[in-house]
């Protein structure tokens, strides 16, 4: 049976640089499938608040922040050479800027407020209605998508994923210290896990992965196999 036929919904789960978009990323390529990272969503509302001085450190203007939702347009356009989408905030390329330790640093503030999910949530829905598609995230398999036919949990522990994501700012020439980007995972791992609307919790029916001690390939050919599996029944 040809696997392209059949056509699912994938949502991947888990905690912050768990690797969850890397393996995202490449089933969808091997899948002829769309790949949506939806915490580039999160993180582009949180630029948008940024830029407007709606949220620091210290303060965060909620009610300004709702009544702005309506212009924030958030869209990916696929680049053919880095073979995956990029985030655009009104018509904006912000791929880069998203990932800067300054979003991540208060992107679990604004990802609480229910009207800014309501928001992500709908268009989430609405560009993975007809399936053949890898969402990933935090509520993916148990809000977004409740009925995807393949779940994972991914998860690892906070210092490798630390790690990981030292070095990736590392290559992009950010100039951060490894402690720091300990602190946020940590404080996002408690922050997405507590939050009332929409926690970070596994499904029941996610399989879970933690992958501390698991490479990118073995990973990736488990993961591969469950979709096969699905696909083919
Ligand atoms: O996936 P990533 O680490 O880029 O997500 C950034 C943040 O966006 C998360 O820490 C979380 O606060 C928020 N997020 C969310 N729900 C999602 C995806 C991301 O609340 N589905």
């Amino acid at each position: 049976m040809n696997i392209l036929i059949k056509k699912i919904t994938i949502a991947i789960d888990g905690f912050s640089s768990t690797g969850k978009s890397t393996i995202a990323k490449q089933l969808a390529k091997k899948l002829g499938y769309i790949y949506v990272d939806t915490g580039a969503m999160y993180r582009a509302v949180t630029l948008y608040a940024m830029q407007n001085n709606l949220v620091s450190k210290e303060n965060f203007s909620i009610k300004k922040l709702i009544k702005d939702l309506d212009k924030i347009n958030l869209n990916f356009k696929y680049n053919e050479e880095l073979g995956f989408a990029e985030m655009f905030l009104n018509d904006v390329n912000v791929e880069k800027e998203i990932r800067t330790l300054a979003v991540s640093k208060l992107v679990s503030k604004v990802s609480t407020i229910s009207e800014v999910r309501k928001k992500l949530v709908a268009q989430q829905k609405l560009i993975g209605k007809n399936k053949g598609l890898v969402m990933d995230g935090r509520d993916i398999g148990t809000v977004v998508f409740k009925d995807a036919e393949l779940k994972l949990f991914m998860t690892a522990s906070a210092k490798k994923r630390a790690l990981r994501r030292y070095k990736e700012l590392l290559d992009r020439g950010d100039d951060v210290s490894y402690e720091e980007i300990l602190k946020n995972v940590e404080y996002r791992d408690f922050i997405d896990s507590t939050r009332e609307d929409s926690p970070l919790v596994q499904a029941e029916d996610a399989i879970e992965f933690d992958n501390s001690n698991m490479g990118l390939e073995e990973q990736f050919e488990r993961i591969y196999n469950l979709v096969q599996n699905i696909i083919s029944k």
